[in-house]
């Protein structure tokens, strides 16, 4: 099911709560909402669609990959960029990783660890942001 984009900086500004497999269809939705917005964004978290549970969906060099309780616990090569974000006007700028290695769940709940870099390591990192309450 397609939602209504979250805008309040107020709630977007608040820590995620971890999901849990309860949370299977928010990710659905979220993915939906996701897709419903591929002109003009690669990623989303679920509070981004006013959820406030650690869920990303994102990107993944042409496919979509979506992870739960996702968690920076590697990262190299610092940059400085401009992002801009759907919940959001305009771009502002961010300091960013160029690779990042992330511990995730996957929809199983099975516990994974990938490597990402580039572009799709920061969008990764603009949506594990979002579960931290931090917008760019
Ligand atoms: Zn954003």
């Amino acid at each position: 099911m397609i939602r209504n984009i979250m805008k309040d900086e107020t709630f977007l500004s608040q820590k995620a709560e971890p999901a849990t497999p309860d949370e299977l269809p928010i990710a659905q939705d979220l993915l939906d909402t996701l897709i419903a917005h591929k002109g003009g964004c690669v990623g989303m978290a679920a509070n981004m669609i006013g959820v406030s549970k650690r869920i990303i969906a994102f990107d993944n060099e042409g496919k979509y990959m979506v992870m739960f309780n996702p968690e920076i616990i590697k990262k190299s090569q610092p940059y400085e960029t401009e992002e801009g974000c759907l919940s959001l006007t305009g771009t502002r700028k961010a300091r960013r990783w160029q690779s990042i290695k992330v511990q995730y769940q996957n929809e199983r709940f099975q516990t994974r660890f990938k490597t990402f870099t580039g572009w799709t390591a920061q969008i990764i990192q603009h949506e594990i942001d979002h579960c931290e309450g931090i917008i760019i």
